[in-house]
């Protein structure tokens, strides 16, 4: 996997990532990402990006407040 910005290798990592939501404020913890080794840019996967909105919608749905979601046991 390449980095996007920069073009230098990415390796696999977990981040967590805060959605603004009308709701609240959303986060999600241990997401599997790609993480860039010289520019610390992080990009996500298609399937990864389609189960973030999934949980992103569920939430919405579900929750007032602040709402604090683990990636690896929503997926
Ligand atoms: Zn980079």
């Amino acid at each position: 996997m390449k980095c996007m910005r920069c073009g230098r290798e990415a390796y696999r990592s977990t981040t967590s990532e805060a959605i603004e939501t009308e709701f609240g404020l959303l986060v999600i913890r241990n997401i599997p990402c790609y993480k860039c080794e010289e520019c610390d840019e992080i990009f996500y996967t298609g399937d990864v990006v389609e189960i973030i909105e999934e949980i992103t919608a569920q939430v919405k749905q579900a929750t007032q407040g602040l709402t604090i979601i683990d990636y690896s046991k929503a997926a």
